[in-house]
């Protein structure tokens, strides 16, 4: 579950136990603000010490939502790679295993090549992201993890979004990409489906996928819509989902958070129920015996 941090580092270990959790997420700072707090050594130490205590593992940063990697404006994008060192040391600080982050989208400011956004954005991204994490020697002991979008599909068009996520998380030395399940519905992959599963899981062959953002989706499929919705209650639905976890390599075994809605006290321990009960569900069905 992604969970708040409000309190200090060491309320979210509260939280991610409360509700059961053995993995969680978290943002390290307030996620519109370019604002940033020291961590205190101490909070720091408690925090690093109590997830071991608690067995979480692997603990996940979501980076801050202002950051675009991608942009043609120069300073915007400077400033994103400043914000995105500053997460990955944040990241070690506290000893988290894995950064977060989107790719992006080109901001018009009339460097683009016409007809060419995609392609500039995504080498303006890789050069951000290799300026980052530098070549050869590593910098940061936390990997970086590359998030698909909610970009609506090409109009009468496969979508290929995925295929060209993992393209520039290898392109770029990432650690690997976290793949959303609302993201990815509206981006028009039907996840709900065999069909969708398979075009899914080919697009993803070469690449390491090391998270699952699992949460349903308000806008139906292909919609381009980032609206998050409590497992079950959107347009992927409880099949869609047992279709999804049953369909195992890439995504069998990886690690699952949901960053669903939270509106009441009640939200969180009910998706996380949902969760519970789909991931044993997909456990029963891999344990028959096949084929007796
Ligand atoms: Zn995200
Ligand atoms: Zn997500």
């Amino acid at each position: 579950m992604h969970v708040s941090i409000a309190g200090g580092f060491p309320k979210a270990l509260e939280r991610a136990r409360a509700l059961e959790c053995t993995t969680f997420q978290i943002f390290s700072h307030s996620p519109r603000s370019w604002q940033l707090a020291g961590i205190p050594e101490e909070e720091a130490r408690l925090f690093r010490a109590g997830r071991e205590k608690l067995a979480l593992d692997p603990v996940f940063i979501h980076a801050c939502y202002l950051l675009n990697l991608s942009s043609a404006n120069t300073a915007l994008r400077e400033k994103s790679v400043w914000m995105l060192k500053e997460e990955l040391n944040r990241a070690d600080t506290i000893g988290a295993d894995y950064v977060v982050v989107h790719s992006g989208r080109p901001v018009s400011d009339g460097k683009l090549v016409p007809g060419r956004e995609e392609d500039s954005a995504r080498l303006l991204f890789i050069e951000s992201v290799r300026s980052v994490l530098g070549r050869g020697k590593k910098r940061f002991k936390a990997g970086l993890l590359l998030e698909n979008t909610a970009a609506a599909p090409a109009p009468q068009m496969p979508p290929a979004s995925i295929e060209a996520l993992s393209r520039t998380a290898l392109e770029a030395g990432t650690a690997g990409i976290c793949f959303d399940t609302c993201h990815g519905f509206a981006s028009g992959y039907d996840i709900a489906s065999m069909e969708g599963m398979k075009l899914l899981a080919l697009q993803a062959q070469d690449v390491q996928v090391r998270l699952i953002h699992m949460n349903d989706s308000r806008g139906r499929l292909g919609s381009g819509m980032d609206r998050h919705e409590h497992l079950g209650k959107g347009g992927i639905g409880l099949e869609g989902f047992r279709n999804f976890l049953a369909f195992g390599p890439p995504f069998g075994g990886v690690p699952v958070i949901m960053e669903t809605p939270k509106k009441k006290e009640e939200d969180d321990p009910m998706n996380m129920r949902t969760a519970r009960e789909l991931l044993r569900g997909k456990r029963q069905v891999q344990e028959k015996p096949s084929g007796s």
